[in-house]
C-alpha cells in the first residue's frame, strides 16, 4: 500500500479549527493555524458544514460514503481538489467534528491503490463502531443470560429430587426460554436503535411494560434482598419502544440494588407519570446515593465504581431515552439515595415535532 496521508481537522459547531495533524498542515499550509484561529470554511471552497448535532444533516453531508468534492485554497496557487468527510465526537459534553479531507489529486497519481485506503478508513470506522456494539451488547445480554442460568439451575436442582414436582420444573424452563427470547430481542432492538430505525416503537401500557420485567428485576434484587416497588397508574401510555424502555429501567434498578450496602435494606422505588406529550418515570433507591466525583461523567461511556462494572449502564440509558427525544438527569429523591428521572417523547408528539 502506498502512503497517502489523509488530513484531518477537528473543528467546533462554528467551524473554528481546534486541531489538525501534519497531514493537514501539508494540505493547507500556513493558512491553517490556531492563533489566530480559523474557519474551515474559509479553507475549503463551497464547504458548508452540517450541525454537528444534526445526524440527518450529518448523514446528508456523508451521502453514500464517497465523500463530498471541494476546492482546499492554497493560495497562491489555484488550489487543490480534496474530499471531505465528517465524523462528529464530544469532548466534555461540546459537540466537534472531525473532518477527513482526502487529497484527491493525490488519488489520480496513486491510481487504485488509494481504494485499498479508502476501504481500509470505512473498515476502521465500521470496527470502532462494532466495539461500540459489541460493548453494549455484553453488557445487555448479562442480565438476560444469567437469569437463563439461574432458572436451568433451579429446573436442575427440582428435577433431581425424588418427588420432582413436574409443574415448577416446567415454570423454572418456561422462564428460561422467556429471558432467551428477551436476550434475542434485545439484540435486535439494540441494533434497530443503532440504526436509528423506530419501526419497533408501538403504543405501550407502561403499567403492562414494568410488570413484565419484575421478575427479573426480583432475580436481582433477591440477590441482596432489596424490596423493588412499583408505583406506575394503569391508564399510563406512551409510543415508545418496548423492550428499550425495559433495558432501560432494568439498568436503572440493576444500579440502584448493586450499590454498596449503606446497612439498610436496599429499597427501590419505580414511579411514572404523564406529562405533556409523553411519560416522565423516576427510579430511586435508599442507598449511599452517588459517588460526588463520578457525578459530572456518570453518562458518559467507561465510568464505573464497580469491581467488575463496565461502566455502559447510564451510557445505554441515555442513549436509548435520548433516542426517544426525552432526557435523563439525577434529580433530588425522596428515599435518601441516588434518584434518575428520565423522559420519554410519545411517538406521534416527535414526529409531529
Ligand atoms: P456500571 O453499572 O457498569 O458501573 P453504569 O453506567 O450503570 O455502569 O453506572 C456508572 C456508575 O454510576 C456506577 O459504577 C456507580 O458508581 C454509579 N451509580 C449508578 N447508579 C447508582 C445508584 N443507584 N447508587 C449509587 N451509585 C450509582
Amino acid at each position: 500500500m502506498i502512503d497517502v496521508p489523509m488530513a484531518i481537522v477537528a473543528v467546533d459547531a462554528t467551524g473554528t479549527v481546534r486541531c489538525f495533524n501534519p497531514a493537514a498542515t501539508a494540505l493547507f499550509g500556513a493558512a491553517l493555524s490556531l492563533r489566530p484561529a480559523v474557519r474551515i470554511e474559509g479553507l475549503i471552497d463551497g464547504l458548508a458544514l452540517p450541525s454537528p448535532v444534526d445526524e440527518d444533516a450529518l448523514a446528508r453531508f456523508n451521502g453514500r460514503g464517497a465523500g463530498r468534492a471541494f476546492l482546499a485554497r492554497q493560495p497562491p496557487e489555484a488550489g487543490v481538489p480534496v474530499e471531505v468527510r465528517v465524523a462528529t465526537f464530544r469532548v466534555r459534553g461540546e459537540p466537534l467534528m472531525i473532518l477527513f479531507i482526502t487529497d484527491v489529486s493525490a488519488r489520480e497519481a496513486a491510481g487504485a491503490t488509494i481504494e485499498d485506503l479508502q476501504q481500509q478508513v470505512t473498515r476502521n470506522w465500521r470496527l470502532n463502531s462494532l466495539g461500540e456494539i459489541a460493548s453494549m451488547l455484553a453488557h445487555e445480554l448479562n442480565q438476560p443470560l444469567s437469569a437463563v442460568v439461574n432458572f436451568l439451575d433451579a429446573a436442575r436442582t427440582l428435577a433431581g429430587r425424588e418427588l420432582v414436582d413436574r409443574s415448577r420444573v416446567v415454570h423454572f424452563i418456561t422462564s428460561a426460554e422467556q429471558q432467551a427470547q428477551r436476550a434475542g430481542e434485545v439484540i435486535r432492538r439494540l441494533r434497530a436503535l443503532l440504526a436509528r430505525d423506530s419501526g419497533f416503537h408501538a403504543p405501550e401500557v407502561v403499567a403492562e411494560v414494568v410488570a413484565e420485567i419484575l421478575p427479573i428485576l426480583s432475580l436481582s434484587a433477591r440477590e441482596t434482598d432489596a424490596e423493588v416497588v412499583v408505583e406506575v397508574p394503569d391508564s399510563l401510555v406512551v409510543r415508545c419502544d418496548r423492550v428499550q424502555l425495559q433495558q432501560v429501567l432494568m439498568n436503572l434498578v440493576r444500579n440502584a440494588v448493586d450499590a454498596p450496602s449503606n446497612g439498610r435494606r436496599r429499597r427501590v422505588l419505580i414511579t411514572g407519570a404523564a406529562i405533556d406529550r409523553g411519560l416522565r418515570m423516576t427510579v430511586q433507591d435508599n442507598g449511599p446515593g452517588l459517588d460526588p466525583d463520578l457525578r459530572r461523567r456518570l453518562f458518559a461511556p467507561v465510568t464505573s465504581t464497580k469491581p467488575a462494572g463496565m461502566g455502559l449502564g447510564l451510557s445505554i440509558c441515555r442513549t436509548i431515552v435520548e433516542a426517544h427525544g426525552g432526557r435523563i438527569e439525577v434529580v433530588p429523591g425522596t428515599l435518601g439515595g441516588a434518584a434518575f428521572a428520565f423522559t420519554l417523547i410519545d411517538g406521534d408528539a416527535r414526529v409531529q415535532g
